[in-house]
């Protein structure tokens, strides 16, 4: 199937950055002689998973997107991926995104877009829009994803699929190349609702080499997800989220996304779902307090690309081999390695966290952190689940937003709080909207801890 429709780069889908198809039928070859052997075998021993490029991955490339990794193979796994493997899944291959995991729409990509397999024309979602597209086109029948504002969520509404951001800790960060250290979350993507539980299982629970790492087992996601499917939500209170696209806050969301999430409350309700709005006021600021505190985090994570340690390196033009400064070869390798969003990104940082500046940006930033934290605790006092669009639109054509960061931006109004309040959410698909034909997801959002609570709606849902 990825032969069929992956390539080529310039009019194919796109979703894989590099197929290790030689290595996948070795793990399958091993895995049978183990069955034959009469070992017990995970439920999940061969089913084959598409893995972000951002999840470094021992003996394959592991580029997170940007020209600084190309050519780095890493010489260990993310703790996901070793417990994909223990499990028995075969990683299929490394899946496209925005660079470092920055954007919205897989565009940032240095190594080229990823299309919608429902209209080519069309941006996948991203950052994680490899991930979303291989399982949208059939290329995979699970794949993983991180989320630090939105990059699993937003993807699976504009694929169709479903995707899950779990509670901040829940799954190991360890090997998932840094972002926003306070924000990035790890978690699983799938076409179903179980199907995502059963990965979900898999990939989370505590790991020392994360100090981060909660110490709870990992939830009853997939008991959540079976008993959800009965389709029975008596007594479950369901939050509209009156800040994203409730009443009188619909400015910006496409009509038949509002249309089709309107007709899911309605279903909610069927099953037997509570369903009031809540305000959560402090949401209108979000967007900013997350688009200060990603970059400043990020700007000191991306520090670590320095031309000296690993990745590329670059010589400066013009200087004689005995007189290159360390300085030079970092400005070079930096000026080349690095994209314009990256780039964008990393100078609002600096800056943001610059002496002078600090308390007037980064200090009022994380004022507002807690602000939409407080928020949340409120609305969980009166509901079980917040609900909302995931994203305000459905998929925007190719190199429509391109040029334009602060629209780019503003199509994660829905996603980034949760980030911000470390809370677990989930995307799934509620339809196409009648104007363009095109898939519109549904936002799901639980307290802390709570990621069971998404799986048993989501599932009543599908
Ligand atoms: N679109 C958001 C951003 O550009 C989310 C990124 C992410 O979750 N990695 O920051």
């Amino acid at each position: 199937r990825i032969a069929e429709v992956d390539g080529p780069v310039e009019a194919g889908v796109h979703a894989f950055l590099h197929v290790d198809g030689e290595g996948a039928l070795a793990r399958a070859a091993e895995l049978d002689a183990d069955r034959a052997r009469g070992e017990e075998l995970h439920p999940l021993a061969g089913v084959p998973v598409a893995v972000k490029d951002v999840m470094v991955t021992r003996g394959l490339p592991s580029t997170a997107g940007s020209r600084m990794l190309e050519g780095w193979i890493p010489p260990y796994d993310a703790t996901v991926v070793e417990k994909m493997h223990a499990a028995g899944l075969v990683t299929l291959g490394k899946t496209n995104m925005d660079e470092f995991a920055m954007g919205s729409s897989t565009e940032h990509s240095a190594f080229g877009p990823t299309r919608n397999p429902w209209a080519f024309d069309r941006i996948p979602g991203g950052s994680g829009g490899g991930s979303a597209a291989a399982l949208a086109a059939f290329e995979a029948p699970l794949a993983t994803g991180t989320d630090t504002g939105g990059s699993i969520r937003q993807p699976a509404a504009l694929t169709g699929t479903v995707g899950v951001k779990p509670t901040y800790g829940g799954v190991s960060r360890y090997g998932l190349i840094a972002l926003a250290s306070s924000l990035d979350q790890g978690g699983p993507c799938a076409r179903t609702v179980l199907d995502t539980a059963l990965l979900h299982e898999v990939m989370g629970g505590h790991d020392p080499r994360d100090s981060t790492s909660l110490k709870d087992p990992v939830p009853a996601v997939v008991a959540a997800a079976r008993e959800g499917a009965r389709g029975d939500l008596t007594g479950v209170r369901v939050g509209v989220v009156a800040e994203l696209g409730g009443t009188g806050h619909a400015e910006g969301f496409q009509s038949g996304v509002l249309q089709r999430f309107a007709e899911a409350l309605d279903h909610l309700r069927a099953a037997g779902a509570e369903v009031v709005e809540v305000s959560c006021p402090s949401l209108e600021h979000a967007l900013g307090a997350y688009y200060l505190i990603l970059p400043s985090e990020a700007s000191s994570n991306l520090a670590r690309y320095d031309g000296m340690r690993y990745g590329l390196r670059v010589m400066p033009d013009g200087v004689h081999p005995s007189e290159v400064t360390a300085e030079q070869v970092m400005a070079a390798t930096r000026a080349k390695g690095f994209g314009a969003e990256a780039k964008r990104r990393i100078i609002l940082g600096t800056y943001a966290l610059s002496s002078g500046y600090y308390d007037a940006y980064y200090g009022s930033a994380q004022k507002i952190r807690t602000l939409v934290q407080r928020d949340f605790n409120a609305a969980f006092e009166q509901v079980d689940v917040l609900v909302s669009p995931t994203a305000p639109t459905t998929a925007f054509t190719l190199g429509e937003k391109l040029d334009d960061p602060l629209a780019m931006y503003l199509g994660d109004v829905a996603t980034i709080p949760a980030n911000l309040a470390g809370i677990p959410g989930m995307s799934l698909p509620v339809g196409l909207a009648p104007e363009d034909g095109l898939p519109v997801g549904l936002q799901l959002l639980a307290p802390v801890r709570e990621d069971a609570r998404l799986y048993r709606v989501g599932a009543a849902l599908e």
